[in-house]
């Protein structure tokens, strides 16, 4: 007798013994304690998942800062069945499916400027990796062959690939992964307790750190410099909202020395500052933007880049048999990926989300900053719908107390956070309602509280 897709599903999330648990080894986990200690989700709709004895947990992060329309949305789960039903896989080495021709189109529409050409793949660390590949091989198909160096930023994050761990700042991320890539230099990052501490939206204060890539271009020469890369909010360590005025003070570096900029936007794209792109609101352009996630609301894993003309139009010259980029993944433009991205686009679209969010954040703002003076909180931050809140450590161990705060949160107040070290950060679906972030806030006070 065959059981339904569902029914299989729901037996799994019954028949879990404790033993279950460890062939499992979780990514960016404490695995010893979580398996002592599970925190699992077995359902999930719009604002929520349920735990498999049917608990409902808001969800503070949009799964991990990628599901920006809210789980399990009917267009969305029809439109990923519909496609599996019509095309399940299709290689995209020399072969083509509309629903990718369609996507890449609709978000060189969203995107600025000329960014006019997608290159698919699977993930932001995947897309990370093919910006900085990119960067590098337009400079030799240009003839400037000697632009190899690369400079990312302290405190950055983009992925775990080997060239995002490179470019990227978190020394735990990097310390036991060998001599990673040579060349790379990193900027100062932008933040700063005493100059910056409870502030909404952009801080006042850091603009001139940019010019530290003026000192990094002299020592080497522009001629050595490939690309720049850096977050335009720094999101996984710490959410770091970019000083007034620092994006557009790279920019201009970038052009007095005909250097690439590159924005990772694989947290900030999509709606989660207010706009498409975080590039869109601060008026800066970059060449290249890194974005997944929330292209298709966490739903499949998609990731890809955003290129210029300039930077696509060196590439499409030579002989026509020729092919261009020696780069791709089995799955770049999956169709399921792409089926799921256009109806989530849709989406976002038709709950016109991207503007709801600039509305709200004031309001969201606001009501983190009601969390200040609470017991061991050092400094909140929001900017669009993010927003993090630091508590000061232990003196026994660095972050125990936001370890256990998440873990609270999770188990017994129903709320789905993120840490990162010492820091909280909630990061809701783009649908969260102002009755769900004065919950979501007041959940997150009794936590703290509570952790105090
Ligand atoms: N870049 C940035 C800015 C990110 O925030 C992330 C993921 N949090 C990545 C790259 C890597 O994405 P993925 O986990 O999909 O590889």
């Amino acid at each position: 007798m065959s059981t339904s897709p569902a029914a299989s599903l729901r037996a799994a999330n019954d028949v879990l013994a404790p033993n279950d648990l460890e062939a499992w080894w979780l990514p960016f986990t404490a695995n010893r304690s979580f398996k002592r200690r599970p925190r699992m989700v077995a359902r999930a709709k719009d604002m929520h998942y349920y735990t498999p004895d049917g608990r409902a947990v808001l969800d503070g992060v949009a799964g991990l800062w990628c599901c920006n329309a809210g789980h399990n949305r009917d267009a969305i789960v029809s439109a990923i069945q519909a496609q599996a039903a019509e095309l399940d896989y299709s290689p995209a080495f020399q072969f083509g499916h509309a629903g990718g021709f369609a996507l890449a189109s609709r978000l060189a529409a969203m995107a600025p400027g000329d960014l006019d050409h997608v290159f698919f793949c699977n993930s932001g660390s995947e897309a990370v990796d093919t910006a900085l590949k990119v960067a590098l091989a337009y400079w030799n198909v240009s003839g400037q062959g000697s632009r190899t160096r690369l400079i990312g930023r302290e405190r950055g994050y983009h992925g775990v690939g080997f060239g995002g761990i490179s470019v990227g700042g978190i020394v735990t991320n990097r310390k036991h992964f060998g001599t990673l890539l040579a060349g790379v230099d990193h900027l100062p990052h932008t933040y700063s307790r005493e100059h910056q501490a409870f502030s909404t939206g952009e801080p006042e204060w850091g603009a001139h750190l940019a010019d530290d890539l003026e000192r990094i271009v002299t020592l080497h020469d522009a001629s050595t410099v490939a690309a720049v890369i850096v977050e335009p909010m720094a999101g996984s360590t710490g959410v770091l909202p970019p000083p007034k005025g620092y994006l557009q003070r790279l920019r201009q570096i970038c052009d007095r020395h005909g250097i690439l900029l590159i924005f990772d936007e694989v947290i900030s794209g999509f709606g989660r500052l207010g706009h498409a792109f975080a590039a869109e609101r601060y008026g800066v352009t970059p060449d290249i933007i890194t974005f997944a996630k929330a292209v298709n609301s966490g739903t499949v894993p998609m990731g890809g880049i955003l290129v210029s003309s300039r930077i696509h139009d060196a590439f499409m010259k030579g002989p026509e048999q020729t092919i261009e980029l020696f780069h791709g993944y089995t799955y770049s433009g999956h169709p399921l990926a792409c089926a799921a991205a256009l109806a989530t686009l849709d989406l976002y679209r038709d709950e016109d989300l991207f503007a709801r969010t600039r509305r709200l954040e004031p309001a969201f703002g606001a009501a983190m900053m009601s969390l200040r003076g609470l017991p061991n909180v050092l400094d909140i931050r929001t900017l669009g719908l993010v927003g993090a809140i630091d508590l000061a450590s232990r003196p026994d161990a660095a972050g125990a107390r936001a370890f256990e705060a998440m873990d609270r949160a999770f188990q017994e107040h129903g709320l789905m956070i993120r840490i990162t070290g010492e820091t909280l950060a909630v990061t809701p679906p783009l649908i969260i309602s102002e009755d769900q972030i004065g919950e979501l806030v007041d959940k997150l006070g009794r936590v703290i509280r509570a952790v105090a």
